[in-house]
């Protein structure tokens, strides 16, 4: 017979918000720092219309998680509300796609 899972509150880290890291059960705790981002959609007309039926903006939500019982345990989501579509990926993923996105703004515009 094996042991449950015992679990360690990690403390906050300064830069929790303390929204998620106060849930009852442990597996569900998380530090979170989170950024709403609005946004500008891009138009897009489907062929023969002429009408954009999405709305012109929404608000993109940026957020970094750590879970608060596995220190090592640290991801960051990008999600673009109702339109449901996330992203959750590694941190050193978010650093990729944040040079990414700084290299092709730089290229693109110079
Ligand atoms: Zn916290």
């Amino acid at each position: 017979m094996t042991e449950p899972e015992r679990y360690e509150a990690v403390p906050c880290p300064p830069w929790c918000e303390q929204l998620q890291c106060q849930e009852p059960r442990a597996e569900d705790r998380f530090h979170q720092l989170a950024r709403t981002v609005p946004v500008t959609l891009r138009r897009r007309y489907p062929t023969g219309t002429g009408v954009d039926a999405r709305p012109g903006s929404a608000e993109l939500n940026v957020v970094v998680f750590a879970s608060a019982t596995r220190p090592d345990e640290t991801w960051g989501s990008i999600d673009v509300g109702e339109w449901s579509s996330t992203i959750a990926v590694t941190v050193e993923s978010m650093r990729r796609v944040h040079a990414a996105l700084g290299e092709v703004l730089s290229v693109a515009e110079a």
